[in-house]
């Protein structure tokens, strides 16, 4: 499709930016589907966050992905914030709407996506660990709370922030029962051994390193084990777990979904599960 006029950008606000999917996600999907629109990487640099989201307005882009560094940053340049995105405390996705900037996260929605359609994960009532403490651990607790999950665990290597999670997300989800250790308390061994599904939040095997905090032998054998981290290769931590049997899945699936759920945003038009996912399996 040729850029005219009339046609709309998107695009993705980020530090760095070369190597994001994001551009191929969406513009083969405004292509399959006939939209008039092109999404476009911003090289954005911290500094720089404030006159870039001026931009938006003053150029009309109608809307944007934000990545590392500039979720949470965004926050206060933007004239309305989701709920759920203001619970988790990050944006990821700005519609713009007639030069109101509205912020989701659809990390959240994303992840959530995933694992019921990947791992055909049924949240009621569910035991949930979660490894790692930080922005992607803020994001998979809201979604996981909000879809009605009984317990969820999470162990960090600092325990301190683990635990401020705990205290700051206990009181929004009186349903949950939340619990916080670190990789050397036994509870969370035992934690392991009744865990329906249990989730990678950490940045672990971004580098291919493997991860030494998850005994495997502690692990039921009906568990689902899901990395958020993804690689063109599958990680090694996914290769390990599906050798030895475990139903499994890595995070292409989640950047897969929160793409599809911003391209709703924008569009208003809603992809099957998988669409993107399979755009990014066959680049
Ligand atoms: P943060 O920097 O906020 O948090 C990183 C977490 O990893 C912390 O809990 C940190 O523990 C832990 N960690 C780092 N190094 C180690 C280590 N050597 N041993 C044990 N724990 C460690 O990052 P985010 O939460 O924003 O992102 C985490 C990962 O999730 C990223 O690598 C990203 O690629 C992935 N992600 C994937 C998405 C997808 O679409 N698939 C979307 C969003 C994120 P501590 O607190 O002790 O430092």
């Amino acid at each position: 499709m040729s850029i005219s006029g009339k046609s709309r950008i998107y695009g993705l606000l980020g530090d760095p930016v070369a190597h994001s999917l994001s551009p191929l996600m969406h513009n083969v999907a405004f292509n399959q589907r006939n939209i008039d629109a092109v999404y476009v990487p911003f090289h954005v640099s911290p500094g720089e966050l404030s006159a870039a989201v001026d931009g938006l307005r003053a150029l009309n882009v109608a809307g944007v992905n934000v990545t590392i560094p500039h979720k949470e940053a965004i926050l206060p340049f933007l004239n309305e914030v989701d709920s759920a995105a203001r619970l988790i405390g990050a944006v990821n996705t700005v519609v713009n709407d007639d030069g109101r900037l509205v912020g989701y996260n659809t990390d959240s929605s994303g992840f959530l996506r995933s694992i019921c359609h990947e791992l055909n994960f049924q949240p009621d009532d569910k035991c949930v660990v979660l490894l790692g403490a930080g922005g992607a651990c803020r994001a998979a607790v809201v979604a996981l709370a909000g879809a009605g999950v009984g317990q969820i665990v999470i162990v960090n290597r600092s325990l301190e922030r683990a635990e401020k999670l705990v205290q700051s997300f206990s009181p929004r989800f009186p349903n949950v029962d939340f619990l916080a250790y670190d990789y050397s308390d036994k509870d969370y061994l035992s934690a392991l051994s009744h865990a329906d599904l249990i989730v990678n939040t950490t940045s672990v095997g971004l580098h291919g390193e493997e991860i030494s905090f998850l005994p495997l032998e502690h692990i039921k054998g009906s568990a689902l084990i899901y990395d958020m981290i993804y690689s063109a290769t599958e990680t090694p931590f996914i290769k390990s777990v599906q050798t030895a049997g475990w139903l499994c899945a890595d995070g292409l699936g989640m950047l897969a979904a929160q793409g599809e759920d911003a391209f709703f945003l924008w569009t208003g038009v809603r992809l099957p599960a998988g669409y993107m996912k399979k755009i990014l399996v066959q680049r």
